[in-house]
């Protein structure tokens, strides 16, 4: 290097796919310059990450941020400063809660210029597959949509509608001429009503109200939709997949050469059904969480490398809508986008060595995403070219999280009191510190607008 470099991160380990890795990163325009032993002579910046380690930045490809129109909720600025401070270096905002929700080009543009003003991070945006707005995919593609996001039962939100059996084959189809991909909450409409109406006969406690959504709904869901993906050759994305038995359900499709990917959240991986009634509203979310036995059965699936990605599905209500005497009426969603990642490693460092655990997460927080959304020319990896995009972190002692710390809109959050070894020592936006020292840095460059290639 002939040249000083903008920015120097040296001593760190690197948390790469073939394992960890002793070395400097250096970057330029935003870019990974070059990566290898003792870079110098000198940056305009320098880092000194001893003894830390250096994962790729977090993609975050679920979040609802709710902005425009309910901003209320969480908005853009508030949501990309806590994914910041959880690691987080993009997002893919949900085309539902936003108001109006994006299923049209113009919706999409609207959101587009909201982020642009007031992320932290980069971001990409979803489109919606609602009845009737089959002929707007190609539009919303053209705006650089992420991908088209559908419900199979009720969304939680009347303007966005779910999508009917014959609204999911036509906008499949459709996708899959325009080569973009389909991503489903996949919960049966009709087990779930009548599951409801079973369960609200019985009570309007915690306890009850976990019987109404129970893991059958998600399996029916997901075979209707791997099998409507094998017939129209469309590309599916299973979000917040919350049972192993559903894991299982979609690899079977895959090895039957449906292009099937699996996503699945923190909250299943770090919380049972016990916590939805110990904790309350803050726990309550769609798929719920499950039984002990099928949390320890998804880490199984994750550490045998059967999911695909990780995403916060961080979903947030003002207080007034998470506080009811009936359960069944709080607003169903987990704000976790801030202390889940963090949570999330420190569990898998439980679990196994760190040369297993961090390689194998840090794939499913990055890599996988990148690569399932065609961005990983640009992002998803430690490697020269690409975005200087990094998630520090430290491994140390145990302390406590704290619901106190929370940047979110609304301090709200179900591992209040959690204890982790992982804490988020710095986030690095294409070679700008966007979060440091527990502030988010302010007056940075704005995030950019990601489209898949
Ligand atoms: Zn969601």
């Amino acid at each position: 290097m002939g040249e000083p470099c903008d920015l120097l991160v040296r001593g760190a380990t690197l948390v790469t796919a073939g394992g960890l890795v002793r070395a400097d990163i250096a970057a330029s325009g935003g870019r990974i310059v070059e990566i290898g032993p003792d870079l110098g002579p000198g940056a305009r910046e320098t880092i000194d990450a001893t003894g830390l380690h250096v994962l790729p930045g977090i993609i975050d490809s679920h979040v609802h941020f709710n902005e425009p129109g309910r901003t209320e909720w969480e908005g853009i600025e508030t949501g990309s400063s806590s994914l910041a401070a959880g690691g987080g270096t993009a997002f893919f905002d949900m085309p539902l809660n936003s108001l109006p929700p994006v299923t049209n080009a113009a919706s999409l543009a609207l959101k587009r210029a909201a982020a642009e003003r007031t992320s932290r991070t980069d971001f990409a945006i979803w489109g919606g597959l609602v009845p009737g707005n089959v002929d707007d995919l190609e539009p919303m593609r053209d705006a650089g949509a992420i991908g088209f996001k559908s419900f199979m039962c009720g969304s939680g939100v009347e303007e966005f509608e779910r999508a009917d059996p014959a609204t999911l084959r036509a906008g499949m189809k459709r996708a899959a001429a325009l080569g973009m991909l389909v991503a489903v909450h996949a919960e049966d409409e009709d087990l779930a009503r009548l599951r409801t109406a079973e369960a609200r006969a019985r009570g309007t406690d915690a306890r009850t109200w976990l019987t109404s959504r129970p893991v059958e709904l998600e399996l029916a869901a997901i075979r209707t939709a791997v099998d409507m993906a094998g017939e129209t050759g469309c590309s599916l994305h299973i979000v917040h997949v919350s049972s192993p038995d559903g894991v299982a359900l979609a690899r079977e499709a895959r090895a039957r050469g449906v292009d099937v990917s699996i996503e699945t959240c923190p909250h299943y991986l770090l919380l049972n059904e016990d916590d939805v009634v110990a904790r309350g509203a803050p726990a309550k979310c769609f798929p719920p969480l499950r039984p002990e036995a099928l949390r320890l059965g998804l880490w199984n699936a994750l550490e045998s490398g059967r999911i695909d990605t990780v995403g916060s599905d961080h979903s947030p209500a003002p207080p007034e809508m998470k506080r009811s005497s009936n359960f069944f009426e709080i607003w169903g969603g987990i704000s976790g986008c801030q202390h889940g990642f963090g949570l999330l490693l420190s569990e898998a460092l439980a679990r196994q060595a760190p040369g297993v655990a961090l390689p194998r997460l840090s794939g499913l927080l990055s890599a996988n995403v990148a690569r399932r959304f065609r961005i990983d020319r640009t992002k998803g990896r430690l490697a020269v070219g690409l975005d200087a995009d990094m998630t520090i972190i430290e491994i140390g002692p145990e302390h406590a999280l704290s619901n106190a710390e929370l940047l979110y809109r609304h301090r709200q959050g179900p591992y209040d009191g959690r204890r982790s070894r992982v804490r988020i020592d710095r986030t690095i936006v294409r070679g700008s510190t966007v979060f440091s020292q527990g502030r988010v840095a302010l007056g940075g460059p704005a995030g950019q607008f990601i489209r898949p290639a």
